[in-house]
């Protein structure tokens, strides 16, 4: 194997080889750019030294023949006293990744060799502060030492001279410097800065290769899913210098505009300066444009550069550029990261150049993109005092009170107050709290934290890790550089872009809602301009995907909303809804009933209820499916809670008044309790134990079908059965329908073509779905109970309490709630979907619960084979994109 690659070896397709970086400097070497010469060692020399602890045997001599190349090529050798050649050490992994050694800059400077820069460059200053940059870079990367200790001798430095800026250190300066970094390495390191150049560059390749192990990295790779043993790549590249006076200078730029997408000249330069100095901020940079009267001749190629990397490329990169002395030379290139906006514009821009194709444009955004631009957000005229800015845990945009306990929370929201809630972190304990708060902000923790799962998983707006925030709950305060927030002061949380405001901050509607609702239509401006882009990439997906799209929805104007949002029915229609508000009395007293006319009696009061609810809903979804399923949760849920009841039952006892109905609701509270209500009486089990409970429904929904063929409609109900484990069951439930249907068919004159089919949501039914498929014409999963009996977890438990853990230690990236488990769950639902095939070509096949709006999940129930995804009405056009993305 060949371990090591010259720049013009390479190309960009050899990301997995060469890194992200070492690809693209090879494909900007082969296209002629000016990038300075140097080679990569490969992934491959990394993954052996990482697995054995040694370097590859063949890796110093492959080292040894390029750098001698590379000598020969630029005249001069490296670290040699007299003419110097110096090079980069840069570590570059397949993605781009924090918490990895990220470059060591002019290795190859020694006490002499400086003296030869000195000579060569003829800028005493210049030698100097190269030669203390790069004991300080590898004093902290290579050898470890804290960082700090070398910025503070800096600062030192910079202050007995009277000055602010380190251009303002003359050479005289940065050689004492010099003297006193080597002597920090000597202390910390227990070690002198090594003087041999190759060997300085041996430890640096060595430190990058290390450096794919260090924790944060590792943490970083668990938390985005990038697999273990990639290894990463390490570029050796000559040096060339932007600290070299004011004809020098280094840059970051973008072909485009990464917020809008529009073309133009985006991007910072400063004079004079090194490496990271751009973005670190040590002096202020001046707009890229401004080095058109800097340095013309650049300029003009730096722009003909960007047209060339963007037409081959076809979409916005970013840059990195230095210029010694009037020379341009290009260090970086990738395709650049941008807003949730610009990917939808950019992509239709390059459509419209003819660039790309409308199936590129559709790999070019994301669901995740299209969610992002679905959520309110701050008007960005507005006048806005930031306070602080932490990380952007769950997006949203959040104003109101500052509360600093769970407690006042609820209290406050409960009367009608919007409320903050501000924790230095959340616990279980906090949850309610986090209910009743329109947004949860927290100094401390990380997109992985409590507050942030529990957000997200929430879909509410959630500032968190905001550590210049100093958390005071006791005072009932939050102090930050000097301002202080008192509890009720109002305050705005961005938790899209993790910044927080003191006051209110006005929100605006999404444009992209608006549109999706017929509100606003696509025209010229801004924010019409997004419209528009959204608009077609809808286009493009819904042309060519497969899956269809349907809505979670329980009453008409849900419905209604869903249709405008592009549902193509309702995969789920929750019944229990219509047995809650001025019904539950008489649910309750169908729960209560002794005897059979009692029950019959609450039932038949109940029926005209459900079917008006029914008539409405297949009204609003007149011509499309609608999936109603039959009474799912246990029992107790519509009963009073125990507690309350208890005191009442107490409280009329010791007034000598008892109440009769209360003692009967208390017994059957007592009668109904489960251990694991989850597991008990629910779904399909109360059509089987309840008589008439089901057939009642079933009735309704027959009763309401025909009244809407009367009317001239187009009814397409489809009766769906829960939580079955057995054919057995569902053969019971199923002939009993039947029964009624034909009843209402002979009562009405009507001729109703009503499907039966099931969840699978239980283990055994995905298990027998062969035998289930015999008795149902439709499937639809049931993914989250499915998770939660597949796993053994508790839903509404789990998330709370250990989930965090969870994901700290990396066991998943993402909850198996939020995107399916494909291994576990996901098997599952592809067997039971092959098995029921086999036995019933023509049954249909859905999924219900949230992975249906879930992007990597809808991926995967494309590739199974499924027919539609329901989800709740605000994720359906995710759902449209993604089944269109993974069409094409
Ligand atoms: P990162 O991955 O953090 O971007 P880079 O390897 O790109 O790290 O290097 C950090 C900085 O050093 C960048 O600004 C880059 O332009 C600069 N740099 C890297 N190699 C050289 C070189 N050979 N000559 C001049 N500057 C360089
Ligand atoms: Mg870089
Ligand atoms: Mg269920």
């Amino acid at each position: 194997v060949k371990f090591v690659y010259d720049f013009t070896e390479g190309n960009k397709d050899l990301k997995d080889l060469l890194g992200g970086k070492g690809a693209n400097l090879a494909e900007m070497t082969n296209l002629g750019l000016p990038v300075p010469p140097g080679f990569t060692i490969t992934t491959e020399a990394c993954k052996t030294y990482l697995d054995s602890g040694e370097e590859p045997a063949a890796l110093r001599d492959e080292v040894s023949a390029h750098l001698d190349a590379l000598e020969k090529e630029m005249g001069k050798k490296l670290g040699q006293a007299d003419n110097p050649l110096l090079v980069s050490v840069r570590s570059g992994a397949k993605f781009s990744m924090p918490g990895m050694m990220d470059t060591v800059l002019n290795i190859g400077l020694s006490d002499k060799s400086v003296q030869g820069l000195a000579k060569q460059s003829g800028d005493d200053r210049f030698a100097w502060d190269s030669y203390r940059r790069l004991i300080q870079m590898f004093g902290k990367t290579v050898l470890g030492v804290d960082g700090d200790l070398f910025e503070d001798a800096l600062e030192a430095a910079k202050k007995s001279k009277k000055v602010t800026v380190d251009t303002e250190l003359e050479a005289a300066d940065l050689k004492k410097l010099v003297t006193k970094f080597k002597k920090i390495v000597k202390s910390e390191a227990g070690r002198d800065f090594p003087q041999d150049p190759r060997e300085q560059m041996d430890l640096a390749i060595k430190a990058v290769f290390d450096s794919w192990n260090g924790d944060r990295a590792k943490l970083y790779r668990r938390q985005e899913r990038i697999p273990h043993d990639l290894g990463t790549a390490v570029n050796i590249c000559s040096m060339v210098f932007g600290n070299l006076g004011p004809d020098s200078g280094t840059g970051v730029a973008f072909t485009r505009d990464p917020a809008s997408g529009h073309q133009g000249v985006y991007g910072d330069y400063l004079q004079n300066a090194q490496g990271e100095d751009v973005v670190a901020g040590i002096r202020n940079t001046v707009p890229l444009a401004d080095l058109e009267k800097i340095d013309k001749k650049s300029y003009d190629q730096l722009m003909h550069i960007m047209e060339t990397l963007e037409n081959h490329y076809k979409d916005l990169c970013d840059i990195e550029f230095t210029i010694e002395r009037g020379q341009l030379w290009m260090l970086q290139t990738r395709v650049g990261k941008r807003t949730a906006g610009a990917a939808f514009r950019i992509a239709t821009q390059l459509v419209d150049q003819g660039l790309i194709d409308e199936a590129e444009a559709l790999q070019r955004v994301t669901g995740a993109q299209l969610a992002q631009l679905m959520f309110p957000r701050f008007d960005e005229e507005a006048e806005a005092h930031q306070i602080g800015r932490g990380i952007a845990a769950s997006p949203g945009a959040a104003v109101g009170k500052a509360v600093f306990d769970s407690y006042t929370a609820i209290k406050w929201s409960r009367s009608g107050e919007k409320v903050i809630l501000i924790r230095r972190e959340t616990n279980p304990d906090d949850l309610d709290g986090m209910i009743a708060a329109e947004g949860i902000l927290t100094s401390r923790g990380g997109k992985t934290s409590h507050a942030a799962v529990v957000a997200r998983g929430m879909g509410k707006t959630c500032v968190c890790g905001a550590e210049e925030l100093e958390v005071d709950t006791k005072r009932r305060r939050l102090t930050v550089n000097g301002t202080v927030v008192e509890e009720g002061d109002v305050v705005s949380i961005d938790g899209s872009s993790g910044k927080v405001y003191l006051g209110e901050v006005p929100v605006v509607p999404s444009p992209v809602v608006e549109y999706f609702e017929g509100r606003m239509h696509a025209g010229a401006d801004d924010a019409d301009e997004l419209v528009a882009a959204v608009h077609r990439i809808m286009a493009y997906a819904d042309r060519v995907r497969r899956l269809r799209v349907r809505a979670n929805a329980d009453n008409a104007e849900d419905a209604l909303r869903a249709r405008r949002f592009g549902a193509q029915g309702i995969g789920l229609c929750r019944t229990e809804h219509m047995f809650l508000g001025d019904r539950r009395e008489l649910v309750e007293r169908l729960i209560l009933a002794d005897t059979e006319t009692e029950r019959e009696d609450s039932l038949k009061q109940l029926l005209p209820l459900q079917k008006r609810d029914f008539v409405e809903l297949f009204e609003a979804m007149d011509g499309l499916p609608v999936t109603v399923r039959l009474l799912d949760p246990p029992l107790h849920e519509f009963l009073p809670d125990v507690t309350e009841l208890s005191v009442r039952v107490a409280l009329a006892e010791s007034r000598k008044d008892p109440n009769e109905n209360d003692l009967r609701l208390l017994q059957a509270v007592h009668r109904l309790h489960e251990q694991n209500p989850m597991l008990g009486l629910r779904g399909v089990r109360l059509g089987l134990v309840i008589p008439g409970l089901f057939t009642m429904q079933v009735r309704a929904i027959a009763e309401a079908a025909a009244e809407r063929k009367n009317a001239k409609g187009d009814p397409r109900a489809e009766i769906m059965i829960p939580l079955v484990g057995t054919v057995q069951e569902l053969e019971i439930v199923r002939d009993e329908a039947e029964q009624v249907i034909a009843e209402v068919e002979q009562a009405t004159g009507v001729r109703l073509k009503l499907a039966l089919g099931t969840m699978i949501e239980l283990p055994r039914a995905a298990l027998t779905a062969g035998q289930i498929a015999e008795a149902a014409e439709f499937f639809s999963f049931g993914t989250n109970d499915l998770t939660q009996t597949v796993w053994g977890f508790s839903r509404d438990d789990v998330e709370a309490s250990f989930f965090t853990a969870y994901l700290e230690k990396g066991i998943f990236g993402v909850s198996p709630f939020e995107t399916i488990d494909k291994d576990g769950v996901g098997s599952l639902v592809k067997s039971a979907a092959d098995a029921g095939r086999a036995t019933r070509p023509d049954l249909k096949l859905g999924v219900c619960g949230e992975h249906g709006g879930d992007p990597e999940s809808v991926h995967f129930f494309h590739e199974v084979g499924l027919d539609y995804v329901s989800c709740s009405p605000f994720r359906i056009p995710v759902a449209r994109l993604e089944a269109g993305r993974a069409a094409s």
